[in-house]
C-alpha cells in the first residue's frame, strides 16, 4: 500500500475515482457525508413498505454504454441490467405515442405512422453514428480533452460527417427536428429526449443531447438495475472494497487542508485531519471553493465562481395499486414516458410566466417495474416523475399546486392515473440539496450545459480535473463530459492524480516529495 489518497464524496464518480486510485494500488478511502454511498444513485422506501423508489436517478443509457463501467465486474457485485420494451415513449393528444426502441426499424415505424418519411430520416441520421459507435461513446464519455474519441470518430466518418457531427454539437434541437421530420410529433418526440438537460429546443447545444440519447438507445438500450438504482451503486462499492477501498458514510468533508500548495489531508466532522497526498472531490465547484479556500488562488477562485447551476426539480414517487393506464399503448411498454403533449405544448411549458411554473408542465416520468416486478408487491408499481422550472420560482409556496399540475397532466394521458395512487412522496429543491449538497437549488445536472458550460466544465481549461494545488483534483458531474451516471469524470480525474503521482515521484528526489 501507498501513501493515503481520499475521494470526497460518494456519487459514482466519487466512487468511479476511487475504484481507479484503488486498482493502482492506492490505500483510498471515500468520506460522505449521507448515511449511504451512491450520492445521487439511491434506492429508498419513500413511499409504502416494499416499494422501492429511486429517490433520485433510475434510468441508465449512459451507465450502459460507459467505457468506464465496463472494465469494470459489476455483475459479480449483484449488478444485473433490465430493460424495457421501449426505451421511452412520448405520448400524443390523439392517443398515440412516438416510442424510442432499442431497435431502429421499430423507431422508425413508430415515427413514420405521425408522418410517413419521418421514419427513413431517422434512420438516415442516426445510422453512420451507430455504424460506429465506439468512437461516439469515447468521445462523449470520456476524459478531456475527448482527442481518442474524435480521431476515431473523424476516421470513421471522414471529413464531411465529421463537419456535420461538429455543426450536430453546435445545433438547436428544432433545427435538427426540422432538418429530419415532417411531423409535429415526431418533433415534439424529439424535444423531449433534449429536455432531459437545461437547454431548450431552440438553444444550441439541446440537438446533442437528444441525438446523445437516441444513439445510446439503440446502441446499448435505456436499461435500469434489477431491484433499483441502489444496486449499482451497490456494485460499485462491492468492487471498490473487494480492491481494499474503504467508504465511510456520515463523514462530512468540512475543509480540504493544504500546505504550502500542496493537499495534506481532509477534516472530516467532529474528527482528526485524515491525512492524504491526493484528494479527488466529487463535490460542486462552489464546495471546492468553499472548503479550499485561499489555497485555490484568486485567478481559479473567479473562474469557479463564475460556475452557474440549471434549473431546479420537483420530483414526486408514488406508489400505485396498478400500472399507469396510458391511453398509447407503446407507453405502457416504455421505461421512460415524456410528459409533454404536442409540439407546441412542449414548447409552451417552457415559456416564462409570472409564478414562474407552467399550468402543463413537462416531465420525465418513469415506471420502472413496467419491466421490473421486483420493486413493488405483486401486482402494484411504483413510478415517479420530476420537472423542472427557473431557481427562483416559489418552490415551497406552489408545491402542493404543482404536484396537482403534474397529477393532472399525466391524467390527461392517463385516465384513470390518479385513482392508482396508493401513496406519494414529494422532494422539492430544497429537499434535494438538503439530501445531497451537489444538487444546488434542485438541479440535477451538477451545473448548466449552456453552451459555454457544455465542454469546458467547470473553468475553460484542457485539465478541467486538476486544480492549482497540487496533489487536489475535482472530479465530479461538474466536470467534462458532465452529468448522467457513468463515472467518467470521477475516473478521468483519478487517472491525472495516478499519473502527476507518477512523474513528480520519477522528477523529485525522495527527500522533496
Ligand atoms: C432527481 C435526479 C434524477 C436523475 N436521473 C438520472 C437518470 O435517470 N440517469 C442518469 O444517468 N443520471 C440521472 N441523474 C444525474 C446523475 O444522478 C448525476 O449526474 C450523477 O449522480 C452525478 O454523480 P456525482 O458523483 O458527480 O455526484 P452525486 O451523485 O451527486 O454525488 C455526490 C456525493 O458527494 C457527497 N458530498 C458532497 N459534499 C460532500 C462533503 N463535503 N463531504 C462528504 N461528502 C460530500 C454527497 O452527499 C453525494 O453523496 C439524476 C439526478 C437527479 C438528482
Amino acid at each position: 500500500m501507498s501513501d493515503p489518497a481520499i475521494v470526497v464524496g460518494s456519487g459514482p464518480n466519487g466512487l468511479a475515482a476511487a475504484i481507479t486510485l484503488a486498482e493502482a494500488g492506492r490505500d483510498v478511502t471515500v468520506l460522505e457525508a449521507a448515511g449511504r454511498a451512491g450520492g445521487a444513485v439511491a434506492t429508498e422506501e419513500l413511499t409504502l413498505p416494499g416499494f422501492q423508489n429511486d429517490t433520485y436517478s433510475a434510468v441508465y443509457p449512459a451507465a450502459a454504454a460507459s467505457p468506464v463501467f465496463a472494465r469494470w465486474p459489476l455483475e459479480d457485485h449483484g449488478l444485473r441490467w433490465v430493460h424495457p420494451r421501449h426505451c421511452y415513449a412520448h405520448p400524443l393528444p390523439d392517443g398515440s405515442a412516438v416510442a424510442l426502441s432499442r431497435d431502429v426499424g421499430e423507431t422508425a415505424a413508430s415515427l413514420d405512422a405521425v408522418a410517413p418519411g419521418d421514419g427513413a430520416a431517422w434512420t438516415a441520421f442516426v445510422q453512420p453514428y451507430l455504424d460506429h459507435f465506439g468512437a461516439w461513446r469515447d468521445t462523449l464519455i470520456g476524459g478531456f480533452p475527448p482527442v481518442a474519441g474524435a480521431t476515431k470518430l473523424l476516421a470513421a466518418l471522414r471529413p464531411a460527417g465529421m463537419l456535420e457531427w461538429a455543426r450536430l454539437l453546435l445545433m438547436p434541437a428544432d433545427a435538427l427536428a426540422s432538418q429530419l421530420f415532417s411531423g409535429g410529433g415526431s418533433k415534439a418526440w424529439l424535444y423531449g429526449a433534449a429536455m432531459h438537460g437545461d437547454v431548450p429546443p431552440h438553444g444550441a447545444g439541446s440537438a446533442i443531447a437528444a441525438a446523445h440519447l437516441g444513439v445510446m438507445g439503440h446502441a446499448v438500450g435505456w436499461p435500469s438495475p434489477e431491484g433499483g438504482a441502489g444496486r449499482l451503486a451497490a456494485a460499485l462499492v462491492g468492487h471498490l472494497e473487494s480492491l481494499g477501498g474503504v467508504v465511510r458514510t456520515n463523514a462530512p468533508v468540512t475543509a480540504i487542508r493544504t500546505e504550502r500548495g500542496r493537499v495534506t489531508g481532509v477534516q472530516v466532522a467532529g474528527s482528526d485531519v485524515a491525512p492524504a497526498s491526493v484528494v479527488v472531490a466529487d463535490v460542486t465547484p462552489h464546495a471546492l471553493l468553499e472548503l479550499t479556500g485561499a489555497a485555490l488562488g484568486d485567478r481559479y477562485a473567479s473562474r469557479l465562481r463564475r460556475y452557474r447551476y440549471g434549473p431546479s426539480t420537483l420530483k414526486v414517487d408514488w406508489a400505485l395499486d396498478g400500472p399507469i393506464p396510458w391511453t398509447a399503448p407503446a407507453a405502457r411498454e416504455a421505461g421512460t414516458v415524456h410528459v409533454g403533449g404536442d409540439e407546441q405544448e412542449v414548447l409552451a411549458s417552457l415559456a416564462p410566466i409570472p409564478h414562474g411554473l407552467p399550468d402543463k408542465p413537462f416531465m420525465l416520468l418513469g415506471q420502472q417495474t413496467v419491466a421490473d416486478p421486483t420493486r413493488a408487491p405483486e401486482g402494484k408499481h411504483t413510478a415517479w416523475a420530476y420537472t423542472h422550472g427557473p431557481q427562483d420560482a416559489d418552490w415551497e409556496g406552489e408545491r402542493d399546486a404543482h404536484v396537482e399540475r403534474m397529477e393532472r397532466r399525466i391524467e390527461t394521458f392517463a385516465p384513470g392515473f390518479r385513482d392508482r395512487i396508493l401513496a406519494r412522496h414529494v422532494l422539492g429543491p430544497a429537499d434535494l440539496e438538503a439530501r445531497n449538497a451537489n444538487l444546488v437549488g434542485g438541479d440535477v445536472g451538477s451545473g448548466s450545459y449552456m453552451l459555454d458550460q457544455m465542454v469546458f466544465r467547470p473553468v475553460t481549461t484542457l485539465t478541467p480535473y486538476r486544480t492549482p494545488v497540487r496533489g487536489l483534483y475535482l472530479g465530479s458531474a461538474a466536470t467534462f463530459p458532465g452529468g448522467s451516471v457513468q463515472g467518467a469524470p470521477g475516473h478521468a480525474a483519478a487517472r491525472m492524480a495516478l499519473a502527476e503521482t507518477r512523474v513528480r515521484r520519477l522528477t523529485t528526489p525522495p527527500w522533496r516529495r
